[in-house]
């Protein structure tokens, strides 16, 4: 497993690198079809292609839906700063644990399983996307088909905590843009006669801050801000970048609403805010929790106390979830530091991590 785990590192593919993403793609495709499967890309202009892999097996069942991304966040090069590596039974490297020792553990459980029974149990769909990093575009549609199609959906991504919990709800997530038009000035000659764009953007700072409801789930960042041109001139124009997070589906049309119908503190400044709510939270739902307690039926039978979490990033298991289908997220490798430079999986953990799978696999 850490020998498939760190070819996979070893394709750099940055999300926003179409060329490289399209290599690993490439690279993925044989090697699953090694395995019985039958392979197809789902091409894509903008982004990295998408690649699905059916496979056969236990007649007249429910497929189910493995999920899973090979874009990283890390730029090509970052190699060479970021070896694949073991040290004190940790594997580096980029993307080791977000998420290619996830889709080494997809293909170590199926070839355990077709060694085990000589077949699949049941019809597996393997689904790795192209551009999860950058919100899966290109791909959300082909992920919400498939999963309709399956019995559940079991989601690669990376175990909550080195305790190794896997996770049954997540956060929905938005981003949104306000960028506020104002009337320019000299600072010097007619500081009476400008409209300060950066001045109004920051009164709707505040106010927007206002909207964050911890208790309730509800958090609003303002992460990324632009504006003006020169000290001497009172600026005519500004923005911010917000990232959104809500707990539940119901909470995005309030949110959405009172970010959409903002108003100018200075009537001379213009708003035009732009965005929307891109992944709806992952609730634990009853097929949610169905699926957990099977996951830890079959960790008891290996003396392991599989706990569950809720976290604040999202998924593609979000898309997957909130059209209703049952879904099990965090299935994927155990370690720390995704998206840092310290990203590591625990080795030692990736066996049982892949008995899991399998287990489910079969169970589902
Ligand atoms: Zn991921």
């Amino acid at each position: 497993m850490v020998e498939t785990i760190r070819e996979l590192v070893e394709i750099e593919s940055p999300s926003d690198n179409k060329p490289a993403v399209d290599r690993i793609a490439a690279f993925l495709a044989p090697k699953f079809e090694g395995l019985g499967g039958r392979a197809q890309f789902h091409r894509s202009n903008d982004f990295g292609d998408s690649l699905q892999i059916d496979f056969g097996g236990g007649a007249n069942r429910q497929p189910v839906l493995l999920l899973g991304h090979y874009d990283t966040v890390y730029p090509l090069g970052t190699l060479a700063s970021m070896p694949c590596e073991i040290e004190n039974g940790r594997l580096r490297g980029p993307g080791v644990l977000d998420m290619k020792s996830g889709i080494a553990l997809m293909f170590h459980a199926i070839e355990a399983l077709r060694a085990w029974h000589g077949a699949l149990p049941r019809p597996v769909t393997v689904f790795l996307v192209s551009d999860e990093e950058v919100g899966s575009h290109s791909s959300r549609a082909i992920t919400e088909a498939l999963a309709k199609e399956s019995a559940g959906v079991l989601v690669l991504e990376p175990a909550a905590g080195l305790r190794g919990a896997v996770k049954t709800a997540r956060k929905g997530v938005g981003e949104y843009r306000l960028r506020v038009k104002g009337v320019a000035a000299h600072a010097g000659l007619d500081p009476g006669k400008g409209h300060s764009a950066i001045l109004e953007l920051s009164r709707q700072i505040a106010a927007v801050s206002k909207l964050n409801n911890l208790r309730q789930g509800l958090s609003v960042n303002p992460g990324v801000i632009q504006g003006g041109t020169r000290t001497n001139v009172i600026a005519a124009e500004a923005s911010v970048g917000f990232d959104v997070r809500i707990k539940r589906a119901k909470q995005a049309a309030g949110i959405d609403r009172k970010l959409r119908s903002l108003k100018a503190f200075d009537k001379h400044c213009k708003l035009e805010v732009t965005g929307n709510i891109n992944r709806l939270p992952m609730e634990r739902t009853a097929g949610v929790a169905a699926l957990y307690n099977k996951a830890r039926e079959i960790a008891r039978q290996l003396n392991w106390k599989l706990a569950e979490a809720a976290v604040g990033g999202g998924s593609d298991g979000n898309f997957t979830a909130g059209i209703g289908i049952p879904t099990l997220d965090g299935m994927g490798g155990v370690g720390e530091g995704a998206h840092a430079v310290h990203e590591f999986i625990v080795v030692s953990e990736l066996p049982r991590r892949a008995l899991l799978l399998a287990g489910m696999i079969e169970s589902v």
